[in-house]
């Protein structure tokens, strides 16, 4: 999932499953279906 945040006045869009953060909703989405991170059952 992709999540909006804010540093500094700038926006960033932040992968929840990794991470990883982005300055483009649109690079973050296209990571997040790629993202290896997502959803982790080894976690209880
Ligand atoms: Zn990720």
């Amino acid at each position: 999932m992709v999540v909006q945040t804010q540093r500094d006045e700038v926006t960033w869009y932040k992968c929840e499953a990794c991470g990883l953060m982005f300055d483009a909703k649109d690079d973050a989405r296209q990571h997040e279906s790629d993202c290896d991170g997502e959803d982790p059952s080894y976690i209880q």
